[in-house]
Parts: C-alpha cells; structure tokens; sequence
C-alpha cells in the first residue's frame, strides 16, 4: 500500500508513525547523536502522544537547537480540521482533511463521565453495505498509524482539549481491512507510553473480517470486539452486507465463541426488513452461541433511500424476544441526530460526492 501522506513529505522521518518503543529509541538515540543527553529523547517522545503538542517547537523543556535539529529530522504531522459540528445533545462531529486532500470523520460523543471518540480507519470503503453512506463513496486507502491514532490525538490538541476516556473503530472504514495499520494505531491508542486508554475501553468494531479478528484475539491486551450482524440470515445479510457472501454468519460466530472476551452484536433495526419477531429469535440462537451482548441500534433517520426506521413498538417487541431468551440486550438512541452525525454523512455534504446520505450503524456507538 503506497501512503501518499509519506510521500508528500520524503525527506523527514514521521515519528508518529512508530510504535512507542520504536519511537523513543530513535529519539534517544538521535538525542546521543547531537551532543544533548539520552533523555531528551524521553521528553520528545512523551510530547507525542501521551501530553501531545502541536509541533517540536512547542517542547519547551528542549533547548531551543535541539528542536530545531529535530523539525529537521523528524516529521509530527497533523490532520487539518476542515469542520467541527456540534449537536444539541453534546455530540461532536470533525471532519479531518489529510495531506493528500481526502477527509476522513471523527465523532465525540459525550455520556456522563465517558466521553467516547468514533474513529475512521479507512478513507472510503469498499464494502458496500447497503444502508452506509461511507459504502457509497467507495474505497479510497487505507489510514496509516498516525492517522488513525491521530483523530484522538488532535481532539487532545483542542483548545480547551477533548479528554476521550472509551475509543471505537466505528467511523469510517472497516478496521480489520486495515490491520496492519490498526495494529499499530491500537498500541499508540493503548500503551501508556503513548496515549494510555485501557484496552477494555477500545472497542474495534468489524463485519466479521475473519483473519483481522484472528489477529486480534492473538492480542494480549483486552481490547474489545464487536460484529455487525445486522441480519440473522445469510440471505438477508448478503443483501445488507455484501461480504456475508465471503465471511457467512456460520463462520463470523464460530470466530466470535473463539474470541476470549466478549463481544457484542451490533444490529440496527430496519423497518419490515429485518425487525420481526422471527428475526428477533434467530438472532437470539446467534447471540447465545458465543455469549454476545446485543445493541440495538434504530435507523439514524439522516436518509434512507429505501430503509425506515424500525417502529417504537416492533423495536420493544425485538428487545423482548432477545431478553425472554436470556440475551442481554440494549436498545440505544441515536445521537447527533441535528449534525448528521451518521459516519459519512458529513463528508458526503461537505465534498458532494455520491448520493444523498444514509443512515449505518456507526450514527450510535455505545458498547456494552
Ligand atoms: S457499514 Fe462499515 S463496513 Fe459497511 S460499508 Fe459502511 S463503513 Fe464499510
């Protein structure tokens, strides 16, 4: 995968791309190699992620030619804000311009103490599910490390700074299709050399990319998985979500009882598609085969092209069915409801490209 961020900029090394120990090892070193002490590597590598600042001039703990030598070395990019949409609700939507020209969302979305932050992981999506908008714009790269870890570092930039205390990997893009990159973007999510957010409050949230969640389940840490189902049938799911037709629901629970800690189902209810009581049993069988908790998520009602939200009273009668079969279950509200905050609404807006915007299943990104 050719990164065309990189290649705009191919003389200095982007330090925010390495892993954490690979970073402060190279910064110790190149501390070593100019006459300063190894230390000083220590004090740049926390100003990257852990009390992030906005460029190497801004450490001020350094003296002043050894942060000129480093801006000469080393690359610390930032994603440009291009919009910053606020809701009623407190839902925060960013939309990110990278160096390349193509924008990617970024949603923050308050709850009490919790402030959780949806993170895109893919410019575009190949996937095509049928009720996404990002879908409809298409595939167009996958996200580097510091890209993706890097939505959370500019909301820590903000003035005043936005503290995210939960991440999901529910913005644009499916994560596992990108895990060479999130593998990397989870440990400068998670290490507390980095940004230091528990595993258990990292959420990745896939189709049922098998090998991606192989390759997280090998893990140590306890980051946390969850699928979107969407249907309990194969038919029904291959027509919402093309890749049923490569990764069947038989195959993505069987990869789910195998994933050592929970994991919850995402099911957004589309009226008279899949919101009956039949489908509310079959899913149940599903969600009780690996223990799955079970979010359900209305329609964001942004645009529909052809979908309605589930009523009031079939979603009750839903979560009824899953409860009197012992399945936990949450039926979640939407929010941003007044900023489109659907994940590829706001850049379908702003660029115009492609169709009016519909609704998917990251407009809600609670887990359990
Ligand atoms: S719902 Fe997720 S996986 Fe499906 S097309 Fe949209 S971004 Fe891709």
């Amino acid at each position: 995968m050719i990164n065309l961020a990189y290649s705009l900029m191919p003389d200095r090394d982007n330090i925010l791309d390495l892993r954490p120990s690979d970073a402060v090892a190279r910064l110790r070193a190149f501390a070593l190699d100019h006459g300063v002490d190894a230390y000083r590597g220590n004090q740049v590598a926390r100003r990257l992620w852990t009390a992030p600042v906005a460029s190497f001039g801004d450490i001020a703990e350094l003296p002043t030619a050894f942060r000129a030598a480093l801006d000469a070395a080393f690359e610390m990019p930032r994603l440009t804000l291009a919009t910053r949409q606020q809701s009623a609700d407190g839902t925060q939507k960013f939309l990110f311009r990278l160096a390349d020209g193509e924008a990617i969302e970024t949603v923050a979305i308050p709850d009490g103490k919790r402030l959780t932050v949806c993170i895109s992981s893919q410019a575009g999506c190949a996937l095509q599910c049928a009720f996404c908008a990002t879908g409809a714009m298409g595939f167009v790269r996958n996200l580097s490390p510091w890209e993706i870890a890097g939505q959370v570092r500019e909301l820590l930039l903000l003035d005043p700074p936005l503290r995210p205390t939960n991440v999901v990997f529910m913005g644009m893009g499916e994560p596992l299709m990108n895990w060479r990159h999130v593998d990397v973007a989870l440990t400068l999510l998670n290490d507390p050399a980095a940004m230091g957010i528990g595993a258990r409050h990292i959420t990745v949230s896939t189709v049922g990319i098998l090998p991606g969640i192989e390759a997280l389940a090998a893990r140590p840490e306890q980051f946390r998985l969850a699928i979107s189902v969407h249907a309990p049938l194969d038919a029904l799911r291959r027509q919402l979500m093309p890749i049923n037709t490569k990764y069947p629901l038989a195959d993505v629970i069987a990869a789910a009882r195998v994933f050592a800690r929970r994991v919850t189902f995402e099911y957004v209810l589309l009226g008279a598609v899949n919101d009956t009581p039949d489908h509310a049993v079959r899913l149940a069988e599903l969600a009780r085969q690996c223990g799955a908790f079970v979010n359900l998520i209305p329609l964001h009602p942004g645009g529909s092209l052809g979908f309605t939200q589930s009523s009031p009273r079939a979603t009750a009668a839903f979560a009824r069915v899953l409860r009197a079969r012992t399945v936990e279950v949450a039926v979640r509200k939407s929010r941003g409801l007044d900023i489109s905050a659907a994940c590829g609404q706001l850049r379908v807006e702003r660029l115009g490209r492609r169709s009016p915007p519909r609704a998917d299943h990251h407009a809600d990104v609670h887990v359990a």
